[in-house]
């Protein structure tokens, strides 16, 4: 989609520090992080959010989850804890409108989450 930031990461047009990728998905380094690991993974096929995702995506979103644990395990982080944050829409606070999966981990984090 040419308007989105997260397509256009995943073609070069805008750089990103790359920490994974495959034919299905992306992971790069958040630009603002939250945490002292925050990281984002996305699929290279441009869904808009959880709200856009088909019957045919359901490999997809398993993938993403064990390329998440990889990257936890990567950094270490994964014994110790680690969340992984989906938003959708306004109330969520979506601000990219290419799904993304967060990983956040490194220091602890509240529940409720705020
Ligand atoms: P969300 O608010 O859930 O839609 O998350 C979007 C995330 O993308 C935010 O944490 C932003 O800091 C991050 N972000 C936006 N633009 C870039 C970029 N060019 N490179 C890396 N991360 C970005």
């Amino acid at each position: 989609m040419d308007s989105c930031i997260f397509c256009k990461i995943i073609s070069g047009q805008i750089p990103a520090r790359k920490v994974y990728e495959d034919e299905l998905v992306v992971a790069i380094e958040d630009i603002a992080p939250v945490a002292p690991v925050h990281l984002l993974i996305f699929p290279r096929r441009h869904i808009v959010n959880s709200l856009d995702l088909h019957p045919e995506n359901n490999a997809l979103i398993g993938h993403i989850f064990q390329v998440a644990a990889h990257l936890a395990k990567e950094r270490g982080v994964a014994d110790k804890g680690f969340r992984i944050v989906n938003n959708n829409n306004a109330d969520a606070g979506q601000s990219v409108f290419h799904i993304h999966f967060h990983l956040l981990a490194g220091r602890h984090f509240n529940w409720p989450p705020g």
